[in-house]
């Protein structure tokens, strides 16, 4: 990318000011880069004088992936922008503003949001959030519906498939979410304490089988546009406010796929929970609380599907009677699929969790490896049978 070159502070800065209407002429700006450096970089710029202040994020074209750096495009700024202000449109109050994107720089500036928390930090000091599941509801009800066949035009979404292609990003959830954990690959890091566990995964062929069939509709269901990333990591929340960053890895995959990211970082948090609740009760508390989230989301994910889909649908075929509640559950039982492929991957592959890792217990951890692998391990056997959100909470629960 012609002049392309990673900003300094003090350049960020010179950036800002370039920008029009936000910063005074000549006013102190202060410049702080918050991101962790592995494949982006987040500049938190602010304007004591007025208490303004903005977010510029910059891809980088090397990711510290498998161990070493390795190149990864800058187009991925472009995808994330374009993914960021198709989401604004569709759910205003639930993404970062964009003020601009400079694809030369791989730039987005976009609104801080640094009176929110990122959600796993949230959940892993105990918080509840009683709007979340609403309002993370409507975002993937949102989303999902009006960027696929069901809510636009057909030949405008094959427009948009092609602008969200990404090949890129999409080989690495084809290799550390639907390839190495199922083997014995160098890219896994496997816990020594649960090495038994693992190696049942890796010898399970018909867990591979339900795999195979998951990796596939990930290669091949060009349903919705993604986010793609829908971790709680990804998620900015306080009280009254969530909000979705971070949409790089966004493609046209299957509904399920960005579902099941919520549900499963959810369910790792349930799984450490004999980690961070101080006692039994508490734990049991706790627990309930993320299951009744899990329960809400999808309820009122389906409500709200089906009405857009009812209200604004865009043609006959799709309205042929009985179609709908076949579609429903086909996406429930991705979301059962994908919940567990996306939690197995965070107990022993290459990028795993704060919620296990950062357990000091070492048998506190151990437990929540364990859980959490026989939840994930379980819902993607269960996968193609599944008919109802409970026996997602059940099969979570029997694992406790
Ligand atoms: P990456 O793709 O490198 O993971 P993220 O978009 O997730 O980058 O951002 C990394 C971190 O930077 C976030 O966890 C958060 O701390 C901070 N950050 C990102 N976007 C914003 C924002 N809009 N407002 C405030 N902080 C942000
Ligand atoms: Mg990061
Ligand atoms: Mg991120
Ligand atoms: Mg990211």
């Amino acid at each position: 990318m012609p002049g392309y070159h990673a900003l300094s502070e003090a350049q960020a800065i010179e950036y800002a000011r370039s920008i029009p209407d936000l910063f005074s002429k000549n006013s102190e700006l202060v410049c702080r880069e918050i991101g962790d450096g592995n494949l982006n970089l987040v500049f938190h710029i602010s304007e004591p004088a007025s208490g303004k202040s903005i977010i510029l994020k910059q891809a980088l074209p090397y990711a510290k992936v498998v161990g070493e750096s390795w190149p990864l495009t800058l187009d991925r700024a472009r995808i994330e922008s374009e993914a960021l202000i198709i989401q604004g449109k569709l759910c205003p109050d639930l993404v970062p503003h964009v003020y601009a994107y400079e694809p030369d720089l791989a730039l987005t500036v976009m609104q801080d949001l640094s009176d929110h928390v990122i959600m796993r930090k949230g959940l892993m000091d105990g918080n509840r959030y009683p709007l979340f599941a609403g309002h993370i509801a409507t975002f993937l009800a949102q989303t999902l519906f009006y960027t696929s066949d069901l809510g636009m035009n057909q030949q405008q979404k094959k427009e948009q498939v092609k602008r969200f292609i990404n090949p890129e990003l999409c080989k690495i959830t084809e290799d550390l979410i639907f390839d190495d954990p199922y083997t014995d690959s160098p890219n896994n890091n496997v816990p020594p304490a649960i090495r038994d566990a693992v190696e049942a995964v890796w010898k399970d062929q018909a867990l591979h089988l339900e795999v195979a069939i998951l990796r596939g509709k990930f290669l091949t269901h060009a349903q919705s546009l993604l986010h793609g990333d829908l971790h709680t990591g990804s998620i900015f929340i306080k009280a009254d406010s969530t909000k979705v960053i971070d949409p790089e890895f966004a493609y046209y995959g299957p509904m399920g796929f960005d579902i099941g990211a919520v549900l499963a970082n959810l369910l790792l948090n349930f799984a450490s929970q004999e980690g961070w609740s101080a006692d039994a009760d508490s734990r049991k508390s706790y627990r309930a609380y993320l299951t009744q989230t899990i329960r809400d989301i999808w309820t009122k994910f389906e409500a709200e599907f089906r009405s857009l889909w009812n209200e604004h649908g865009v043609d006959r075929v799709s309205k042929t009677a009985g179609y709908q509640d076949w579609y429903m559950k086909e996406v429930l039982r991705d979301t059962f699929g994908f919940t567990g492929s996306k939690m197995v991957r965070r107990v022993h592959g290459l990028a795993q969790v704060a919620d296990i890792n950062k357990l000091e217990d070492e048998a506190a951890k151990e437990r929540a490896q364990r859980i959490a692998l026989a939840i994930g391990t379980s819902l993607i056997k269960f996968n193609r049978q599944a008919d109802s959100i409970e026996q997602l909470i059940e099969i979570a629960d029997k694992a406790v």
